[in-house]
């Protein structure tokens, strides 16, 4: 078989070891494990890398206990605004939408704009017009509302109130991204969240931004970000790494812990999951968890949060 890899994030945060519960443990490792297995099958078969992200990244949209499709952090007002963005090394392309309420899988919307648009981000309700018009599945905003999120949105709004200081911060929760590598050498990267707990309604982060929350180049790497994303916009983090790789020849390991450095030096923190072109993957985070998992080129698997 020839060389293949996947690795997946499901959002860096910091998650409180004695808080977390075994139950939602559970939930996150299942998560990463199902969608990752769904995705490395499809690689074993011969699909492609783009297929294998788009399949992995719809699985954890449909868990709740992930920050993208249903269980999305919540904007100010308590509704949804989705992001999510995919990236092909072959040719670079990239395909995004952004601050959408109504379509049901953001990242097979993001793909249908990379291969069926000339454009590279659509936004918005005319994005959601098109888009359900192209025959993609739309539902009801509240589809993706938790009840889970509503406390925790409420619980925030009431500190800040108490504060009177912004702290969305302190919230990250569980965006999913995936990068692969198939069996004819393209490597691939994705993403999807509902962005960060609190945001302002009209916010974009890295997430769907090529560059910032994912790079892909054939012969070089995959990159897919998590965490606070304006400072991942700042230090276009993902492209950072793919820079370090490309022209420093620096291992991917090494250059996304340059990168999660420098972005701590901002203030930032969060995560990178990438993989190069020999299939060799690498999952580090600044933040106390990270939900993860990756199958390299040897076959070796983990899922891990910690
Ligand atoms: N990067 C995402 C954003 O800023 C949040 C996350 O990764 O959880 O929208």
């Amino acid at each position: 078989m020839s060389t293949i890899a996947i690795a997946l994030h499901g959002g860096a945060g910091d998650r409180n070891r004695t808080t977390t519960t075994p139950q939602q443990e559970q939930d996150l490792c299942n998560g990463i494990a199902d969608a990752m297995d769904a995705g490395y099958e499809i690689l074993k078969n011969g699909g492609s890398s783009i297929e294998a992200i788009e399949r992995a990244i719809m699985i954890m949209e449909e868990r709740p206990c992930f920050n993208a499709g249903i269980g999305a952090a919540l904007t100010e007002f308590g509704t949804v605004e989705l992001d999510a963005g995919i990236m092909e090394g072959t040719n670079r392309n990239v395909g995004a939408i952004a601050g959408v309420q109504r379509i049901k899988s953001p990242i097979k919307a993001a793909r249908y704009v990379m291969e069926h648009t000339p454009q590279v981000l659509l936004i918005g309700t005319r994005a959601e017009e098109f888009l359900s018009k192209a025959g993609l599945e739309m539902v009801e905003p509240e589809y993706f509302i938790t009840e889970e999120n509503q406390r925790l949105l409420e619980k925030i709004l009431a500190e800040q109130q108490a504060t009177l200081q912004q702290h969305t911060e302190k919230v990250v929760l569980g965006t999913v991204g995936v990068v692969a590598l198939d069996s004819n050498g393209n490597l691939a990267a994705g993403n999807s969240t509902g962005g960060m707990m609190n945001k302002r309604s009209g916010r974009v982060g890295d997430t769907p931004i090529a560059g910032a929350g994912m790079y892909a180049r054939n012969g070089v790497c995959a990159v897919a970000a998590t965490g606070y994303g304006e400072y991942f916009i700042r230090t276009s983090a993902a492209h950072e790494v793919y820079a370090q790789v490309r022209y420093a020849h620096t291992d991917i390991s090494t250059a996304c812990n340059n990168v999660l450095a420098d972005i701590q030096t901002l203030g930032g923190r969060g995560g990178l999951i990438a993989l190069d072109a020999n299939g060799n993957t690498t999952l580090p985070f600044t933040t106390s968890s990270m939900a993860r998992g990756a199958i390299n080129a040897n076959g070796e698997r983990i899922v891990e949060l910690w």
